[in-house]
């Protein structure tokens, strides 16, 4: 293990409220990181603004309080670092290693050979020169090098990348900066070392290791915690109308989601205030618990 101290973060997106999947994921990567005397840091992935929605990060960060989680340092924010990322851009192009992508979604659909194959870019526009006053994308190239990396509750995931993710969008023909590509920069420059996120983005990982090693940076650690499904089995999200996570009574929320973590809390602890049972969490925290499980069920 590193001798640098734990670094982690949690990074919503200001969708909307925190549901209670989104602060399961933040209560997994707080007590990951305070359990090992670590940071927590705080950013918020706001980015891909036709989905923003206005003063829900706000709203964020006062769940967080409320809950207890409280971050250090100050919150990051992706929108105030959008020079950054386009200037790493501009050298990978001049590098050539990213390239104009102008392929319509109904181009794309006519390759599309069953959904396993859905996201991958048949590399159309890879050597084609395309005039730079068209609306682009602009895509990485990728090589067929296995990206591996032992998650530290779903084990070993590899990735052929040309194979299994292809040439992936760094930035959208809209101008926004794809979230694969900021999340590297933005995990690099908050010296991230600790990932604690959902298993819905395992399958986003190798593309980020490959990117870390595309611009030299180093992979950090990483563990996918289980999502919180409904009872058809959906995972929570504005999508299926997930509610916002009630604020009358956050240590019957904690408690409720302590045993969603698995960790099993004793029953004692239902009458403990918050600030107890989130010291009787740090103090036995054991992810172990979770191992191998992509998602729990709950019934709310
Ligand atoms: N903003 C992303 C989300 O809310 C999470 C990004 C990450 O943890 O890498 O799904
Ligand atoms: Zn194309």
């Amino acid at each position: 293990m590193d001798k640098q101290p734990a670094i982690g973060r949690f990074a919503p997106s200001p969708t909307g409220p925190l549901h209670l999947g989104s602060l399961y994921t933040a209560l997994a990567g707080f007590l990951q990181a305070r359990s090992q005397q670590g940071l927590w840091l705080l950013r918020i992935d706001d980015l891909d603004t036709p989905r923003n929605v206005k003063g829900s990060a706000d709203t964020i960060l006062k769940t967080l309080e409320t809950f207890g989680l409280h971050w250090d340092g100050e919150v990051y924010y992706q929108s105030r670092h959008i020079d950054v990322y386009n200037a790493v851009i501009d050298d990978l192009r001049k590098n050539k290693l990213v390239y104009p992508c102008t392929c319509s979604r109904k181009t794309l659909a006519v390759f599309d050979s069953g959904p396993s194959q859905a996201d991958i870019y048949p590399g159309i526009c890879r050597d084609r020169q395309v005039p730079l006053d068209t609306p682009h994308a602009l895509r990485v190239k990728t090589d067929s090098r296995v990206v591996a990396f032992q998650d530290e509750l779903q084990g070993l995931i590899s990735h052929n990348i040309a194979e299994q993710d292809g040439d992936f969008i760094v930035k959208r023909k809209d101008g926004i900066i794809a979230y694969q590509f900021a999340v590297v920069i933005d995990d690099d420059l908050q010296h991230v070392n600790r990932i604690v996120r959902g298993f819905d983005l395992l399958d986003a990982t190798p593309k980020q290791i490959y990117l870390q090693q595309l611009l030299g940076l180093s992979t950090p650690h990483y563990m996918h915690v289980p999502v919180i499904v409904d009872e058809q089995g959906y995972k929570l999200s504005k999508q299926t109308q997930a509610m916002a996570v009630d604020l009358s009574s956050p240590d019957r929320v904690i408690f409720q989601l302590l045993i969603l973590l698995k960790q099993n809390p004793p029953v004692e602890l239902q009458e403990a205030s918050l600030t107890e049972l989130l010291g009787w969490a740090i103090q036995h925290w054991n992810p172990v618990l979770l191992k191998n499980t992509h998602a729990v069920g709950c019934d709310y």
